[in-house]
């Protein structure tokens, strides 16, 4: 499958041409047969939708080696950085953004980059320093911290916050929930329905940028708008600090679970609660913590993030639904969720 005018590719079937619809294959790396197989195989694990996401994120950065001249695969780091700064640069051409390509659509691009030269054997620029760097940088400048918020907004928010119970059972599972829903909605600019159907494994801790939120509903999207939202670090409100409302609700959960390797239910709980008062400053930055709350992604991946509680504040399984209020649905749970073997 040819997408654009090109010399006619030697007759012989390689994967980029199935995966990629292109001509980013140096040399036949393996028998044909082999090839066809493999590329079948690659393109039944992506989705449709991916694949042809892929294939015109590639054909873009073709284009674009082309019109200057340089080799597209295998693709220097430089280019690829220059690539997406120039892209990173471009204005909206819609009133309403700034930007005419979101942090996640460079990312995107780079993965599609990074496919075309993974099927043909070749080693992708995408984990080069100088191109994690570019997209890191782009993805910092577009992050708007809270501190540069509208203050009056920040201080409301602030006050809720510093309302919320932090302590004592049951009432800290309600408020470390709750506080974690009310800094990432408001920080992230999350719907109520992008948050309650968040999974464990959808919000990673990035040293640089704060967390990572992936919303999965928006990979169908073409243009992968907000696939990936960066909630940045607020340094000097830690209360508003996104990363630490995310550790503090995910350590808590994780201790419920049983995911830290610990006694799991109400007394793993407790022991997340206090880990949580013991730590002054940042909770973001507390290694105990932060392995602790990595650990419930690694241990249940899939496992819904918000959840409702019960009075007696035993943390459902099921996701938290989208109409519930904050302090989640009043109905009693049938059963608290425990892991299995315990
Ligand atoms: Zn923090």
């Amino acid at each position: 499958m040819r997408w654009y005018g090109q010399a006619a590719p030697a007759p012989q079937t390689a994967m980029s041409d199935i995966v990629l619809g292109t001509s980013a294959r140096p040399a036949a790396r393996s028998s044909e047969g082999t090839n066809a197989a493999v590329a079948a195989f690659v393109g039944a694990s992506m989705a449709a939708n991916t694949l042809a996401a892929y294939r015109s994120d590639w054909a873009r950065f073709e284009r674009w080696c082309q019109a200057r001249g340089l080799v597209a695969a295998p693709a220097a780091p430089t280019a690829v950085a220059v690539y997406l700064a120039e892209a990173a640069t471009q204005p909206a051409m819609s009133a309403g953004r700034q930007w005419r390509y979101s942090p996640a659509t460079l990312a995107r691009w780079v993965a599609g980059i990074d496919k075309a030269h993974e099927v043909v054997g070749l080693a992708g620029p995408g984990a080069h320093p100088e191109v994690r760097a570019v997209l890191s940088g782009i993805r910092r400048a577009r992050a708007t911290p809270p501190e540069r918020r509208a203050p009056l907004l920040l201080d409301d928010v602030e006050r809720v916050v510093a309302g919320m119970p932090m302590a004592g059972w049951p009432a800290a599972v309600a408020g470390w929930r709750d506080r974690a829903l009310l800094v990432m909605g408001w920080v992230g600019a999350f719907r109520r329905s992008e948050l309650v159907s968040l999974m464990a494994d959808d919000v990673r801790l990035h040293a640089e940028d704060g967390l990572h939120v992936l919303l999965r509903r928006s990979k169908t999207d073409q243009e992968a708008e907000g696939a990936v939202r960066a909630l940045p670090y607020a340094r000097r409100r830690p209360l508003l600090c996104a990363p630490c409302a995310f550790v503090a609700w995910a350590a808590l959960l994780a201790g419920w679970e049983g995911a830290d390797g610990g006694p799991g239910g109400r007394p793993g709980a407790m022991k997340a609660l206090r880990a949580i008062a013991a730590c002054h400053g940042h909770l973001c930055a507390d290694p105990g913590l932060v392995r602790v709350a990595g650990a419930l992604a690694a241990s249940a991946p899939g496992a819904p993030l918000f959840r409702p509680l019960r009075q007696d504040g035993a943390i459902g399984a099921a996701a938290l639904t989208g109409d519930a209020g904050p302090r989640g649905p009043r109905a009693p749970l049938p059963r608290a969720s425990r892991s299995p073997g315990r």
